[in-house]
């Protein structure tokens, strides 16, 4: 049997545990290809104009999966206890199933780790039993799933290169022979890899938004040419726990849980020079969590841009105002406390650009 899994949302957080899992349950998982045009504009033909700009690519994504006996689409509700992701994801199985081709059927299953790991075994049970599989391998394959994304999560650090890692698990999947997580190699290319660099840039954003180099117009490829650059990805979940204070309520959506602590964690910290929030257009989540850091980024007068994606966003605008923002940040450094020929007092209000 082979399993159709599309290269977009889900894809980037959670792909090492679902190829670990089919991958020890003897099925085939086949990923679309990287996000090119014509994927952008199948997304775009079946999704409203108010879905968020993930979502539209995993219209597209869906539409480009071919030759397969089914397509996965999980329902992913919580990955860790107290919190939910977005509703969006919760309703992907059926919201997106116009863009399922008539004669694929769709494969689905739920993971609800706010009920706990009986509950997540119990509902992967009945995905097991639509793929005639007993329970006994079901727990099996879970397990082996559970450490394929620890090791991946785990191998998350500086050098840590996104496209590497994927095509390394892909290629692993391919194999017969049964290959532990440790020894999957650890190499990292030599074009990948984060050079030491005088400016120190922070990109903050969904790992959907941020690794996806054709929605966003290769945009970690272009900083890191000019500076060092953070992913918020990078950092331990202690750290973000440890960041999440000064809130009165406790953020519910795992995400911007995310997204708030450890992009909290690297405005406190002095070696930043600048940093970039990417968001996309009809984000719920983003438009909270982004003002909230906008408003401790004020307090602490570091460079901040937000750039919000859209299918209509153009290479000349982005790269313009990178440079700009660049450009900024390089003077800010090398004349201590610079600020904008605006003067300190715009300055404590919006330091946007
Ligand atoms: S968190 Fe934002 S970008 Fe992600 S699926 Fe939800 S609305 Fe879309």
């Amino acid at each position: 049997m082979k399993i159709g899994f599309p290269r977009a949302l889900f894809y980037f957080d959670y792909f090492p545990f679902w190829a670990g899992f089919f991958y020890h349950l003897g099925i085939e998982v086949e990923t679309s290809p990287p996000t090119h045009r014509q994927i952008m504009e199948d997304g775009l033909k079946k999704t409203s104009d108010e879905t968020c700009l993930p979502l539209k690519l995993l219209a597209g994504h869906i539409q480009a999966l071919k030759d397969v006996d089914a397509i996965f689409l999980p329902r992913m509700v919580s990955m860790e206890e107290n919190t939910y992701n977005c509703p969006k994801f919760l309703g992907i199985p059926e919201s997106l199933l116009s863009a399922v081709p008539p004669e694929i059927p769709v494969l689905s299953a739920v993971i609800n780790w706010r009920k706990g790991q009986r509950q997540v075994l119990k509902d992967l049970r009945v995905l097991g039993m639509q793929l005639g599989k007993s329970g006994a391998e079901i727990h099996r394959a879970f397990l082996e799933g559970h450490e394929w994304q620890q090791h991946y999560q785990d191998s998350r650090g500086r050098k840590w290169d996104f496209e590497e890692k994927m095509r390394e698990i892909e290629y692993v999947t391919r194999q017969t022979q049964k290959i532990k997580p440790e020894n999957f190699s650890m190499q990292v290319s030599e074009n990948h890899q984060n050079c030491q660099k005088d400016l120190k840039i922070t990109l903050i954003g969904h790992s959907y938004l941020v690794q996806e180099c054709y929605a966003n117009l290769n945009l970690l490829q272009r900083l890191r040419e000019h500076a060092e650059v953070n992913l918020i990805q990078h950092v331990e979940r202690e750290d973000v726990e440890a960041h999440l204070s000064g809130l009165r309520k406790k953020l519910f959506w795992s995400h911007a849980k995310q997204i708030y602590g450890a992009g909290n964690k690297f405005v406190e910290d002095p070696t930043i020079d600048g940093i970039i929030y990417l968001t996309c257009f009809g984000c719920g989540t983003d438009s909270m969590v982004q003002e909230l850091l906008a408003q401790k980024v004020r307090k602490h007068h570091k460079p901040y841009m937000v750039i919000t994606l859209d299918e209509h966003t153009g290479e000349a605008g982005l790269v313009t105002r990178l440079e700009a923002f660049l450009d900024m940040v390089e003077r800010r450094k090398v004349r201590e406390g610079y600020v904008s020929a605006y003067g300190e007092c715009l300055d404590s209000h919006s330091n946007t650009l």
